[in-house]
């Protein structure tokens, strides 16, 4: 589903990205974990053209999404992203939130976004919230609303960058709960999380990130309980 080879980023003169590769197979939860600084956020925004890449090849789902041409829009229905800070829109109820994009990109009918805003919020659990507002939610409950809201344009990708970290710790939970289920799903998922719980739990893959490559990759059990890198050992001793 997605393929990365020889990914660079540079900011100005900063090499932030400094040769990424990478495969996440259709259906698989891939865990990305690293310290602070170590390119993760710019990694998962390059996916999406969030960043613009300074060179290498990025494929998602046979599209060349290097390429001069490449379809942002098409690329963004296809690639879903949740944010550390839920970032819904404030003057829009919670129904509005989800359905605001299918409706725009003619999708669906606004009744067709309607229903189907209605499912996803049940399936996440706030659907008594559509007709309230982002400010009347709990952290927990806003986050769920941004992932229902990612859902709404039926992607085939999901990317998650620390979706957690902004939650008071009570709230974490119910927001992993919504991940797991969906991984649980099928959903081709990349995480970047400080939840080393749920990378073990979940994640197919663990990739580790330093210095802007990615220098150890495995399952949980490989990185967390038999890690061969230095540098991860190092993190390790420091999360866990
Ligand atoms: P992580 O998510 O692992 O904490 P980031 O991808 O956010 O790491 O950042 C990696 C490096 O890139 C950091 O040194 C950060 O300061 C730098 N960086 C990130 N975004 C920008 C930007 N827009 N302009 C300049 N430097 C940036
Ligand atoms: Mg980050």
């Amino acid at each position: 589903m997605i393929n990365v080879k020889e990914l660079h980023k540079y900011f100005g003169s900063l090499e932030v990205l400094k040769g990424i590769n990478c495969h996440i197979e259709k259906g698989e939860c891939v865990c990305i974990i690293g310290a602070s600084g170590s390119g993760k956020s710019t990694f998962l925004r390059c996916l999406n053209l969030l960043e613009t890449p300074t060179k290498g090849d990025i494929n998602i789902d046979g599209i060349n999404i290097m390429e001069k041409g490449c379809d942002v829009d098409e690329l963004r229905r296809k690639v879903g992203m949740v944010f550390q800070h839920f970032n819904l829109f404030p003057h829009l109820s919670i129904l509005d939130n989800v359905t605001l994009a299918p409706i725009r990109h003619k999708m669906m009918t606004p009744d067709e976004a309607k229903k189907k805003a209605m499912e996803l919020l049940n399936r996440v659990g706030v659907g008594d919230k559509a007709g309230s507002y982002p400010v009347q939610l709990s952290g927990g409950q806003k986050q769920r609303v941004a992932i229902a809201r990612s859902l709404a344009l039926s992607p085939d990708v999901m990317l998650f960058d620390e979706p957690t970290s902004a939650l008071d710790p009570e709230m974490v939970g119910e927001v992993l709960e919504v991940m797991k289920q969906l991984a649980k799903e099928g959903m081709t998922m990349a995480v970047v999380t400080h939840e080393m719980g749920f990378a073990r739990e979940v994640a197919d893959r663990v990739l580790f990130m330093d210095g802007g490559v990615i220098l150890e990759e495995g399952t949980p059990e490989q990185i967390f309980d038999h890690p061969r890198e230095d540098r991860t050992k190092e993190f390790l001793s420091k999360v866990l």
